[in-house]
């Protein structure tokens, strides 16, 4: 996909995604526009608009913007044309993103949970002191330092296998990497209702996208979405 949606621009990259439908809720496409991917990778402006991962250091890669915008879909749980609110995504939400990285998914999240009215929680949390404060700085960057200061945006160095109890229970957990198994921590820190969308599977091998659903009386099921390859959730010295 990445010769297709690629732009010269932030506003270009988004406009590619969502004519070739690898965007199909507006929420997401709004959202995506306000986070330019310039400030969340490495190299220059030319490969931050490319529908392509990119290595940000330790062992890390930022997403692709089609794969970003597919979980942020799956986790709102909405249909194109369905103008209701997200049950987990909404103005309000506290939300939490495992594996954090570049922080550019924070910046997503943030943007649909928080409005110039209403005031949402997200916690981005990784193993890697470095990356926690390379993201901490691309936010910034984005124009996210009051959102820091406030405590709606919140970045934790930490293992997150175990969550961050403290910040939750959560209406979205995003994961970043690809688990083994599904911590029993984050689904534990689940709001009733809440999602959660998680690679699962060995590194390098096969490896399945797996939404957790809590629903409003603690009863939690799992539905398998796609194959897919990210970085494994492990242990941090592995990690070098
Ligand atoms: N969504 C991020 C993905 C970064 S790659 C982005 O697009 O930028 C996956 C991230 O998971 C890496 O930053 C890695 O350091 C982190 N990670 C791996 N195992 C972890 C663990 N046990 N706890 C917290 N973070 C972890």
């Amino acid at each position: 996909m990445a010769w297709r949606s690629s732009g010269t621009s932030n506003a270009e990259l988004i406009a590619n995604l969502l004519k070739n439908k690898l965007i199909s809720l507006d929420l997401v496409g709004d959202a995506m526009k306000k986070v330019d991917r310039a400030n969340y990778v490495l190299a220059g402006p030319r490969a931050a608009y490319e529908d392509s991962p990119q290595y940000i250091g330790h062992g890390a890669t930022i997403s692709a913007p089609h794969m970003h915008a597919m979980a942020a879909e799956h986790l709102s749980a909405k249909q194109r044309g369905d103008t209701g609110p997200s049950p987990f995504l909404f103005p309000g939400a506290k939300v939490l993103d495992v594996g954090s990285g570049s922080g550019y998914f924070v910046a997503m999240m943030h943007h649909l949970v928080s409005s110039a009215d209403v005031k949402g929680k997200v916690v981005g949390i990784d193993h890697i002191p470095e990356l926690v404060a390379f993201s901490v700085d691309n936010l910034k960057k984005d124009g996210l330092g009051p959102a820091l200061e406030s405590g709606e945006i919140e970045m934790i160095t930490g293992d997150g296998r175990q969550g961050y109890a403290s910040g939750g229970p959560y209406t979205a957990i995003h994961v970043g990497a690809a688990a083994p198994f599904i911590p029993p921590a984050l689904i534990e820190q689940l709001a009733r209702p809440g999602r959660m969308f998680i690679p699962v599977g060995p590194d390098g091998g096969s490896q399945t996208v797996v939404q957790v659903d809590k629903d409003a009386d603690g009863k939690v099921t799992e539905t398998q979405l796609m194959g897919v390859r990210y970085v494994p959730l492990t242990d941090r010295v592995k990690e070098y």
